[in-house]
């Protein structure tokens, strides 16, 4: 017994299904893992997972997991060493930058990597292809409630911690599948619910867990969320109900924003969005009634054609009732890869240096290149989402994807498949045989995050430090001795020998993360921007200031534009998201044993009503056709979905059914995100199975 025992190891590691960022010690023989368990100091868990944190790690030892790394020759991909691969890229990179100018070259960085490897990336970029054209898949999901928070309080980041959600009198969830997206923060509200008498209201259009559960629940017509909120606010004001001595001191912009409210009455929004006036009201006095409220939100929201505008109402109503700055209020994006939030936070962005320090600051640059030696780029870079039409206007000429599968997460999928055939040069790194490697000139296969060091910033921007587990597999590498491998063959040594020395560096160079160091952070510890200047973190934001220079909150007044909606041709409308046991476009879940045989494959839910009307029934398969292509999934017949809507899973067992083969290149302007919610289909059912 005691044999056993030595062999067994316990490792710290962080969970890399969601923003809630759970933490738990792993038990492993070898490569084996033998168990997952939480401890009651994990912060952001205590002693909960749920099931993809506890059984998702299968894909870890998958055969198909990408063993060596692979160069194109005459069309084919063939096994090369590591020397010839990195040697290979570095060129491709440099031949592209010379023959076209470095900007043509687009990097993407992994909202699944860690906070040093975003870095990095951001880093080769700007350092040395002195270019900003460096994104994450934050641009594909919650970058409009980042725009909406930066006009509003100023941080870019949940207001405060998931504890404090507990603490709240009213949880409002919008546009969010909490139960499955984010399964133990959702557990969180549910045991609030239950025993604190916390309220819990809830606006979406499928009927999920949540809303099952909620106190009041609403369904706005699609793409209408900003009447309503819009709705709220104004109904709140004209009642006398917002916080007067909060906006008098707190607070910028009264008057305007309760101007451009005007048209939303409650005769209006209840037209728009097909809610009932007295459910608006009904609503509104539960607002009214409590003394905290905080809202949550996610990709229902963000993902429309006025995703920024609609996270902006959302932030609006919280300022105006006064609920910023306490235990139990504020505002909650939450993020769905474990480092969307970090990737962002650590500057894998088109227009800020790590820690949101704007290019636009000559301060900023002039600190950033005495770091680095050279001279940078202070022009705004190109997105994740606009870089697919500048492949098309031939503008970017070679890419950088570090795991990204944009070929299936991106929207219109056919259309990014046949830009990826036209670039030049294509580097793609990742775990496993990605659709987007198909499109790669050399893939280089990487390390999970089990066989890496690093860190990880959660969506209440708790940086957590995660520990290797087991030795890589075969010959992959972690992303950073990647990156830092090209860059060397780029002639930049720039010789880190651990994660630690990265964030050491930008710890250094952004005051946000000042005295963030990996002995801050050892085992269960963890630590939240922004960093006081007491050398502390922040649990909650906004208690004194907002962040802005005059330290007040804004008003942002806003108007209403319609979503792109149904037509005769295309009559129902197919909204789209997560479920509980698999992740994003599935590559990791659907090669998990135990998972993959719970849930096969998609689905689409449709409603009794047009179940009878097309004849359709459960498990019949059914071709579901947009303007921009067509797939086919078995239909599920369900009351979580109504009337002429539809819901499908955006993951997907094969890449020909991915729900992106749907979805439109619309975008929300004010942060170029993708309308992925805003899909208007036909239906067919299929004669053969
Ligand atoms: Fe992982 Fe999210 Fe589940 Fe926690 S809630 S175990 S972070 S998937």
């Amino acid at each position: 017994a005691k044999m056993r025992e030595e062999q067994i190891k316990k490792t710290k590691t962080v969970c890399t299904y969601c923003g809630v960022g759970c933490s738990f010690t792993m038990w492993t023989k070898g490569r084996k893992i033998l168990k997952v368990q939480p401890e009651v100091e994990s912060p952001a868990n205590g002693i909960s997972t749920c099931i993809k944190g506890k059984f998702g790690w299968g894909f870890v030892n998958s055969e198909e997991r990408l063993k060596y790394p692979l160069i194109r020759k005459n069309g084919k991909f063939v096994q090369a060493s590591w020397d010839e691969a990195i040697d290979f890229a570095a060129k491709g990179l440099k031949k592209v930058g010379e023959k076209y100018g470095n900007e043509s070259l687009m990097f993407i960085a992994s909202s699944k990597g860690t906070n040093e490897e975003s870095y990095l990336l951001q880093k080769m970029a700007r350092q040395i292809f002195h270019n900003n054209n460096v994104d994450n898949s934050s641009r594909f999901c919650q970058a409009p409630a980042t725009t909406g928070l930066w006009r509003t309080v100023g941080y870019g980041g949940d207001a405060g911690s998931i504890q404090d959600i507990y603490k709240s009198e009213l949880v409002m969830i919008v546009g969010a599948n909490t139960a499955e997206s984010h399964p133990v923060l959702a557990t969180r509200v549910k045991r609030a619910h239950k025993l604190n008498h916390q309220k819990l209201i809830v606006s979406d259009l499928r009927k999920n867990e949540m809303a099952e559960r909620a106190d009041i629940y609403l369904h706005p017509s699609p793409g209408t969320d900003i009447v309503l909120l819009s709705a709220l606010s104004k109904y709140i004001i004209d009642q006398g109900w917002h916080d007067r001595e909060f906006i008098e001191k707190r607070v910028n912009g009264f008057d305007e924003y309760y101007k451009s409210l005007e048209p939303f009455t409650l005769e209006n929004a209840s037209s728009i969005t097909g809610i009932p006036e007295k459910q608006i009201i009904e609503t509104a006095e539960m607002i009214h009634s409590v003394k905290s409220m905080c809202i949550l939100w996610a990709m229902g929201i963000t993902q429309h054609s006025a995703g920024s505008d609609e996270s902006t109402a959302i932030s609006n109503l919280l300022v105006l009732t006064g609920n910023y700055g306490r235990p139990g209020t504020g505002a909650y994006p939450l993020r769905g890869h474990n480092n969307v939030q970090g990737a962002s936070d650590f500057g894998a962005m088109p227009t800020y240096l790590p820690g949101y320090q704007p290019i636009k600051d000559k301060e900023v640059i002039k600190k950033f290149e005495k770091a680095w030696h050279t001279e940078l780029p202070t022009k705004p870079g190109i997105d994740n989402v606009s870089c697919i039409e500048n492949i098309d206007n031939d503008k970017i000429k070679a890419m950088y994807v570090v795991g990204q599968e944009i070929a299936s997460t991106g929207p219109d999928s056919n259309m990014i498949r046949d830009s990826l055939e036209k670039l030049d040069f294509l580097i793609v790194e990742d775990v496993f045989f990605s659709e987007t490697a198909k499109y790669a000139d050399v893939v280089l296969p990487a390390t999970v995050s089990l066989e890496k060091e690093g860190t990880f910033t959660n969506t209440e921007r708790r940086i957590q430090r995660i520990y290797q587990v087991m030795e890589p597999y075969e010959q992959t590498k972690p992303d950073w001795e990647i990156i830092q491998g090209i860059a060397k063959s780029l002639g930049y040594d720039w010789n880190y020998k651990h994660p630690s020395e990265i964030m050491d560096e930008a710890a250094s160079l952004s005051p946000m993360f000042h005295g963030v160091s990996y002995e801050r952070l050892e085992g269960f510890k963890s630590l939240q921007w922004p960093m006081k200047e007491n050398g502390e973190g922040s649990e909650y934001l906004y208690e004194d200031r907002f962040n802005f220079p005059d330290g007040k909150a804004r008003l942002y007044p806003l108007s209403y534009r319609p979503p792109l909606t149904v037509s005769e041709e295309y009559p129902l409308h197919l909204n789209n998201g997560r479920m509980l046991e698999h992740f994003h476009e599935g590559n990791e879940t659907f090669k998990t044993e135990g998972i993959k045989e719970k849930v096969p494959d998609t689905f689409l839910e449709i409603s009794e009503k047009l179940a009878a009307e097309y004849k359709i029934q459960t498990g019949d398969f059914v071709r579901v056709t947009s303007k921009w292509g067509s797939i086919k999934a078995r239909a599920l017949i369900t009351e979580r979905v109504s009337g002429n809507e539809l819901y499908m899973p955006m993951n997907a067992a094969s890449d020909d059914a991915t729900v992106n083969l749907l979805t439109s290149y619309t975008r929300d302007p004010d942060s170029d995100t993708p309308a992925y919610k805003e899909l208007p289909v036909k239906i067919e059912k299929l004669k053969k199975n």
